[in-house]
């Protein structure tokens, strides 16, 4: 349980904002305030995070977050704010915010909060030796946290704007589309939970507005019914809403058609329509979701193809030049380690040339294998940059440890030959590697001079004969 305080004077926000917290499996105890005195009163009890809106009457989110980074700077505090304002948001992580986020994107704020406590928790975490199993193996809630952060990812690849992780594209199975129902009337909420029923759709049948406003931030649903008008208006406003086709059931003591359409309703059948009339309404509806569900399995398809490697099933380059100034973004803004690994199998010529390209492609894919295989899963990550050439990024990793897991990746590489279907044969890999431990925003241009560094170390093994890993660290900036 998170001793959350929170700076909110609108409650259906505070209940979204908790609601968001709590379906992603970050329970919250919540100390919900709107002045200083309370929000003084509130920071001695140690709250375990701070979400404060930047504008609450009478007081104010920069002025809050000054007074936590002087009573309590260790307590991750974040902004939730009405709108995605760019000015705002620098000068709330200037003033030392762990973060930023909109309350039109509630599905940032999870990944973000779990980012911020990581982060306040981290000096734990570190001590942790890489040759032991992970510190979340050990703890079944960690696990469990670990889990629900990749459904998370898995879940956002569907989202236009996302940050797909490599684990999450590699994830082929297209999703289910899913209608949300939310009908006052229950005669009208019977009959369409059974004509859905029969249809390859999930259903969620929610009995409340601000119950379904969550569900609808929470993902991307094919098709949404619905007798509130006001519920119409509000999911228009939201981002994944958007998205949603919205079948409005009008029971005519409610509102008209035109109330309806302007609303954002893309369909309105009347709540007594029945026979003929109410199945070429469903006939509509069913072909829009079956439109739907084909153009997100399209997309993830794509999304697939555009980022992975087809052969070695690792990223491709695209993917790595992408992802890792991401990532390095990332640790800036945390100052956490991050290192990059790079190498390049010897002699690889030399392997087709004496086994053939079909063979050397089979080396290919089981050198990629070999390399994942060690990797922290859906935290490392490892991407074919050139033909035989691969990237490994290893978030939360510092010099020394890089070091050492590029030395255990090396041995891997020539400790057993590469069975083939036509023969075995025995490989060796160079290994340039490159760290950093507290990076900071001021450090510009890092991802290419991590890149430089680790790929001149990498040059240098293969200089110094080959199969070995060399410390590039000291290149960075040189
Ligand atoms: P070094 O130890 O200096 O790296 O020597 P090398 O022979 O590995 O390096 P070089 O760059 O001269 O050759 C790389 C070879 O990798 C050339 C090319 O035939 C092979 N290669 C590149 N992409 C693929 C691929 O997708 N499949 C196969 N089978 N071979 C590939
Ligand atoms: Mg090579
Ligand atoms: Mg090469």
């Amino acid at each position: 349980m998170i001793l959350l305080l929170m700076v909110e004077d609108d409650d259906a926000a505070a209940e979204l904002t908790l609601r968001a917290l709590n379906s992603s499996g970050l329970p919250c105890a919540c100390d919900r305030v709107v002045n200083e005195v309370e929000f003084r009163r509130a920071l001695d009890c140690g709250p375990d995070l701070i979400l404060s809106d930047s504008n609450v009457p009478g007081f104010d989110g920069f002025a809050a977050l000054s007074i936590a980074k002087g009573e309590r700077p260790g307590t991750p505090f974040i902004f939730v704010c009405g709108l995605l304002d760019e000015a705002v948001a620098r000068r709330a992580l200037k003033a030392g915010a762990a973060d930023y986020v909109a309350k039109s994107q509630l599905d940032r704020l999870a990944p973000a909060v779990r980012s911020a406590l990581d982060s306040g928790h981290g000096r734990l975490r570190r001590t942790s030796d890489r040759g032991q199993p992970p510190v979340g193996a050990l703890d079944p809630n960690d696990t469990a946290a670990h889990l629900l952060e990749r459904r998370d990812t898995l879940d956002r690849t569907l989202r236009p704007r996302d940050d797909s992780t490599l684990s999450a594209v590699l994830s082929r199975t297209p999703p289910i589309p899913v209608a949300l129902v939310m009908l006052r009337s229950n005669s009208a909420l019977e009959r369409y939970v059974k004509v859905l029923n029969n249809a390859e759709i999930e259903i969620e049948v929610v009995h409340d507005s601000r119950d379904a406003i969550g569900r609808l931030a929470e993902r991307t649903h094919a098709v949404m019914f619905t007798d509130q008008l006001d519920l119409v208006r509000e999911a228009r406003q939201l981002e994944m809403g958007s998205a949603t086709h919205i079948v409005f059931i009008d029971r005519s003591d409610t509102a008209g058609p035109s109330d309806a359409l302007r609303a954002g309703a893309n369909e309105i059948v009347p709540a007594d329509a029945r026979g003929e009339r109410f199945w070429a309404h469903m006939t509509i509806v069913r072909r829009l979701v079956s439109f739907a569900a084909s153009l997100q399995s399209a997309i993830t398809g794509n999304r697939i193809l555009s980022t992975i490697d087809e052969l070695t099933r690792c990223g491709n380059r695209r993917f790595f030049e992408q992802q890792f100034p991401r990532e390095v973004a990332r640790a800036m803004r945390f100052r956490r380690p991050l290192s990059l690994l790079m190498c390049d199998i010897d002699h690889f010529k030399a392997v087709n040339d004496r086994n053939g390209h079909q063979t050397g492609d089979e080396v290919l894919r089981e050198f990629g294998e070999r390399l994942t295989h060690g990797l922290r899963l859906g935290q490392d990550w490892a991407a074919r940059i050139g033909g035989e050439e691969f990237a490994i990024v290893l978030p939360e990793t510092g010099q020394s440890e890089a070091v050492a897991i590029a030395q255990r990746l090396c041995e891997r590489v020539s400790a057993s030959a590469f069975i083939t279907s036509g023969a075995a044969i025995s490989v060796t890999a160079s290994f340039g590697a490159c760290g950093v431990q507290s990076p900071t925003s001021e450090w510009t241009g890092l991802p290419e001079k991590m890149v430089l560094a680790a790929d001149s170390a990498l040059y240098e093994s293969k200089r110094a004969g080959r199969n070995r890993v060399t410390d590039g660290t000291t290149k960075i900036g040189a």
